[in-house]
């Protein structure tokens, strides 16, 4: 495992508005097994609730939201609760280049720019990882 803390947008990241997208709680699900603490830095002022409502509410262990804050600012208290864990081991995702941009720039986090939803591509894993992942996940 490349990385050891995961944030993710929640808006056209993990959800379109309505539903999840096809790879989503396969990733969560993923990242759950491999006990890699995630959170959530949405501006969606509902953040909480819309996670709850998708039955993933219990996969972060905190989620930061508010429509008058920024993502860097979500970030700086995130990365207060692991100080010892390496910056590039750190990833963001999120679907809005200006956000990718931001918080790359003041936190130097690893950052990675989800187009049309999160995908299995976008997690920065080996193929024969995602292979065993997709085959468990199938038979179990
Ligand atoms: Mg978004």
């Amino acid at each position: 495992m490349t990385f050891k803390v995961v944030i993710f947008d929640l808006d056209l990241t993990l959800w379109n508005g309505r539903v999840m997208y096809n790879d989503t709680l396969q990733i969560l699900k993923y990242m759950r097994k491999n006990n890699i603490p995630m959170y959530i830095a949405s501006f969606h002022s509902a953040a909480p609730f819309v996670t709850h409502n998708l039955g993933i509410i219990n996969y972060f262990n905190e989620i930061h939201y508010g429509q008058f804050s920024s993502k860097a600012h979500m970030i700086s208290q995130i990365l207060k609760y692991h100080p010892n864990v390496k910056k590039n081991e750190i990833l963001f995702f999120d679907d809005d280049k200006f956000n990718i941009e931001d918080v790359r720039r003041k936190h130097g986090i690893r950052t990675i720019h989800v187009k049309n939803g999160i995908k299995w591509n976008d997690i920065p894993i080996s193929s024969a990882q995602k292979y065993f992942n997709d085959f468990f996940s199938k038979v179990f």
